[in-house]
């Protein structure tokens, strides 16, 4: 299935006052489960999922594991998998391009400067996520216009022009962090416990870290770089900027 600007334009018109969860029922009925859902288990994924699993538990769902991730992301995974009964798809990187990183740059090689941490991101997340984005017409992703200056214009439809101009959903793109925890509480959604202990942003364990209250919440993640986009190339391609 092939999509272009008009088409684009036409979705955002149609959906533009329209539910998550009527903009989620569109997807899988018109692109005939040949689209999914990626999640890495924050808050505003667990929002979709939820939705999602509501609408048909048959959905497709995914989710890279760098193998750097936090142990309560593996939990929330697995608590995911049992309560919506959905065998949820989790991509790996490639064995040899990690091997051959690590040979080269050590384990911890993000801490080096952002080149060496942009190719851990590149081998960990973005080629498995690219690999498996060739396989479907659409993606839905939790990404928020608020959470950085880099999905500050994000449309609810989008053409992903990164990914062979395939289609990108993003259903909550205009919800406050307020409107994802109004959610999750009343709708009893499990979610990251590491939420509970500061962590308003959550990626790979070495990564990551707490936030002070109040804080811009993507501060956490990769806070030892000054000045880099906060993003690890799955939304953003740091080759245009
Ligand atoms: Fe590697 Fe860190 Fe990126 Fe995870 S977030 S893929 S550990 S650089």
């Amino acid at each position: 299935m092939k999509f272009d600007n008009n088409t684009i334009k036409s979705l955002n018109t149609e959906f533009s006052n329209k539910t998550p969860q009527e903009i989620l029922e569109w997807c899988i009925k018109e692109l005939n489960h040949n689209i999914a859902l990626a999640t890495s288990f924050q808050a505003q994924g667990m929002v979709l999922i939820d939705m999602l699993m509501k609408i048909d538990n048959n959905a497709r769902i995914f989710t890279v594991d760098t193998g750097r991730l936090n142990q309560q992301t593996y939990d929330v995974l697995d608590v995911v998998r049992s309560k919506y009964n959905n065998k949820i798809k989790v991509l790996f990187p490639d064995r040899n391009e990690v091997e051959d990183m690590v040979k080269e740059h050590g384990m911890n090689l993000f801490y080096k400067g952002v080149e060496n941490r942009l190719m851990c991101c590149q081998i960990r997340k973005t080629n498995p996520l690219n690999n498996h984005l060739k396989t479907l017409d659409g993606w839905i992703t939790s990404i928020r216009r608020e959470q950085t200056a880099t999905r500050a214009e994000a449309g609810k439809f989008e053409l992903d022009t990164i990914h062979d101009n395939i289609l990108k959903v993003n259903p909550i793109v205009d919800w406050s962090e307020k409107m994802v925890w109004d959610y999750i509480n009343t709708n009893k959604v499990p979610y990251n416990k590491l939420h509970d202990i500061g962590y308003p942003s959550i990626g790979c364990e070495p990564c990551t870290r707490a936030v002070e209250k109040g804080g811009d919440p993507r501060s956490g993640r990769w806070w030892w770089e000054a000045g880099s986009a906060k993003e690890c190339g799955i939304h953003f391609d740091h080759n245009s900027n």
